[in-house]
């Protein structure tokens, strides 16, 4: 069993087709999303009807919620709130209402995903560092527990401390537990624009982070087109 964990796809059609070819042709048999599927580029409706008919498990993120609500709560920054308003009159009402359903918090099989943290997910704060991980950690009851949020992919592991570590191609020991992001599809933010999502291989207890390139211009082309800030066209190429 195979599964190609995603998270903040954030609109972005080429980049989610890429990722989903290359999960296929390296022989992925389920998918997980880990939220925001819509905000910031030009694809929301899409987005949301290609991850709907995959039929997978989900959470919530919080571009998810403020698209789907009538008026912003005022979470956002300037760039986010105009992508995010965009994003309301590019969506239909099925979409909105599938998106309002999204649970929070879920387990899969033996692992657990969420989209920002597992101490409070309501609030969406950013786990950057190990005491942001501690936190999430505390309420973890599976060794494994995969989130998103911060579009950085990296991972933490409790032992008798917790540590911070690449993923690259990381080995599951079941005694210590892991807190793993898998980095964003549709808008990556650790200076590589490929885009990035993971492999967890249950039997072999690995998990692999993959790097993928996609069609960079059209999905920029798409931003300009809409008149969505430009800035969100130009931070996909540098990957920030
Ligand atoms: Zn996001």
């Amino acid at each position: 069993m195979r599964f190609a964990i995603f998270s903040d796809i954030h609109a972005n059609l080429e980049a989610l087709e890429a990722v989903l070819a290359d999960a296929r042709e390296n022989k992925c048999t389920d998918f997980v999303c880990l939220g925001d599927v819509v905000g910031y580029n030009a694809n929301p409706h899409e987005c949301v009807a290609r991850v709907r008919e995959m039929d997978c498990p989900i959470v919530k993120g919080n571009h998810d919620e403020q698209a789907s609500l009538v008026e912003s709560s005022r979470d956002f920054n300037e760039m986010a709130e105009a992508a995010i308003q965009w994003t309301r009159d590019h969506l239909s009402d099925a979409d909105k209402e599938w998106l309002r359903a999204l649970k929070l918090q879920r387990q899969v099989r033996d692992f657990t995903i969420v989209h920002a943290t597992l101490d409070t997910p309501e609030q969406w704060g950013y786990v950057f560092n190990n005491l942001d991980a501690a936190a999430s950690f505390t309420y973890q009851h599976t060794t494994v527990c995969f989130f998103g949020h911060t579009h950085v992919p990296m991972a933490f592991v409790r032992d008798d401390g917790v540590q911070r570590q690449r993923i690259d191609k990381l080995r599951i020991d079941p005694s210590k537990k892991y807190f793993i992001n898998t980095g964003s599809v549709g808008q990556p933010r650790d200076s590589d624009w490929r885009a990035a999502y993971c492999i967890y291989h249950i039997e072999g207890a690995v998990v692999e982070q993959r790097r993928v390139k996609y069609d960079l211009a059209t999905a920029q082309k798409k931003i300009i087109d809409a008149g969505l800030p430009r800035l969100l066209a130009e931070r996909l190429a540098i990957g920030r």
